[in-house]
């Protein structure tokens, strides 16, 4: 529940000019969950870039005039964004866009370098001045030292890619050319279709496709480069089958939405599957499954379904809390988990509940939950959980960064019951975790400690900023 997601990435090529940053700013909509901070589009008319970005959701940073501002073009890129590296302000919104005597580029990112620290030491020590502290500047400034030598921005960007580490998912904009590209392990999901007009969408996820009237076509492989022009459509796959993919298992857990369907595997599916595999594995005598909103529902509703114990509508979500809300400080951190959730007494009084959530954390907001649930009146708890336990930090895009804060690093499970006051507690067995996405390879790292490239010795989400202020003492 309180993992943050990573960011969202789109792009649109269209044949003809007309209201590509308005496309954008539908797709982006549909990926606000992947990134609450910041947002941005930049849309290129003819070659003139024009960009809107800032901190907000896509409906706060832009609204009817600035939309009206946006100026027509052929091409767009936009950005949702929760920051993995580099503090949430301004400097680090996205895209970001280089001018350089090679031409424009605009970038967007979803991921995280496993090796950015050692690119921009060796990048600032050969004279390079960084204006932001996201290691997407890092990956624009390595394509644009490419393009230097390079016959073409894509030839950039591949050259670029052998000296990248870790988890990215891009979309690129030139003057002429949309290009995407998925890192080597395909950590981070991108995938693409086509409008009814001929123009061509990439997404993170395919549900952004869905909502801006695309049909989908299919996901980029891990590796793979995409180059969209007026002569159509080059995919280019000298980095693809190099390494063994890995894609992120919690993406379907956890940061996907239900109704995408990533490297051909439903994410609802994937959450059913969870839900009827805890059924199995920890059973439980109860009246009714209530799944934590959102990502629990679906898992819950597939513990019902296995188990035959009544799905129920127990919790309810708060929709319309934005970044705008203005959050209880630490010491009231009850209140902020009861303004985001309440429970509904009717579906649970009396009554033994198997609670669904996705993970557990610290502990703080399942044991929150559990409280509500009781307060609500229901007579026993039993959490179900559709993840094992987090043991290890994530390096790949999401912001699970220290031990020190993992529940289950400190705690055998019997004790988290005991700490988040549940009468019992299961989580999905470790070894189940391929079985959610048909046995296919994947990154678990967070659950396992085998992590699919070498990893980096500080992982803080303020790593950058860390070491500028060190410097200036
Ligand atoms: Fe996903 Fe965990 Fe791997 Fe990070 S470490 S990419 S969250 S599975």
């Amino acid at each position: 529940m309180s993992i943050h997601e990573e960011c969202g990435v789109f792009g649109v090529i269209s044949p003809q000019p007309g209201e590509v940053g308005r496309l954008a700013y539908y797709g982006l909509y549909a990926l606000q969950h992947r990134g609450q901070e910041s947002c941005g589009i930049v849309v290129n008319d003819d070659g003139v870039f024009a960009s809107h970005k800032d901190l907000g959701l896509v409906g706060e940073v832009f609204d009817r005039e600035v939309l009206t501002r946006l100026p027509q073009g052929t091409m767009a890129v936009g950005h949702t964004r929760y920051g993995t590296t580099g503090a949430s302000n301004r400097s680090n919104c996205q895209p970001i866009e280089v001018n350089h005597q090679k031409g424009h580029m605009a970038l967007a990112h979803n991921g995280n370098l496993s090796n950015a620290a050692r690119l921009r030491d060796a990048l600032e020590l050969s004279g390079a001045i960084f204006h932001s502290t996201s290691d997407t500047e890092i990956i624009a400034y390595i394509v644009t030292k490419e393009r230097l030598a390079a016959p073409s921005i894509e030839d950039a960007l591949s050259a670029a890619m052998a000296k990248l580490e870790g988890a990215y998912s891009l979309v690129l904009m030139s003057p002429q050319k949309l290009i995407c590209a998925r890192d080597p392990h395909g950590f981070r999901p991108l995938c693409y279709g086509r409008t009814a007009d001929g123009s061509y969408v990439a997404a993170s996820e395919s549900c952004a496709l869905t909502a801006v009237g695309a049909e989908f076509v299919r996901d980029l492989e891990p590796g793979e480069i995409l180059v969209f022009s007026r002569d159509g459509v080059v995919s280019r796959r000298e980095h693809c089958g190099k390494t063994q993919p890995t894609p992120c298992i919690f993406e379907y857990i956890y940061f996907a939405r239900p109704d995408s369907v990533m490297d051909g595997m439903s994410v609802h599916a994937a959450r059913l599957r969870a839900g009827e595999i805890l059924a199995r594995t920890h059973p439980v005598q109860a009246d009714v499954v209530v799944g934590v909103p959102d990502s629990g529902l679906d898992a819950a509703l597939g513990y019902s379904r296995a188990s035959g114990i009544p799905y129920g509508i127990g919790l309810v979500k708060n929709k319309y809390i934005g970044r705008t809300f203005i959050a209880p400080g630490q010491d009231h951190r009850l209140d902020q988990v009861k303004i985001k959730l309440s429970a509904v007494r009717e579906s649970v009084v009396g009554k033994r509940v198997v609670l669904v959530d996705d993970s557990i954390v610290r502990g703080t907001t399942s044991g929150r939950i559990v409280s509500l649930l009781r307060e609500a009146g229901a007579r026993e708890i039993h959490l179900r959980v559709s993840a094992p336990p987090f043991l290890n930090p994530c390096y790949y895009g999401t912001d699970i960064d220290s031990r020190e804060n993992l529940i289950a690093c400190h705690h055998s499970v019997e004790e988290i019951a005991q700490i988040i006051g549940a009468d019992s507690l299961g989580y999905l067995p470790v070894e189940q975790l391929r079985a959610l996405i048909g046995g296919r390879y994947c990154c678990d790292a967070c659950f396992t400690g085998r992590y699919p490239t070498p990893v980096p010795a500080d992982s803080r989400k303020d790593r950058f900023e860390r070491k500028l202020s060190e410097k200036s003492v």
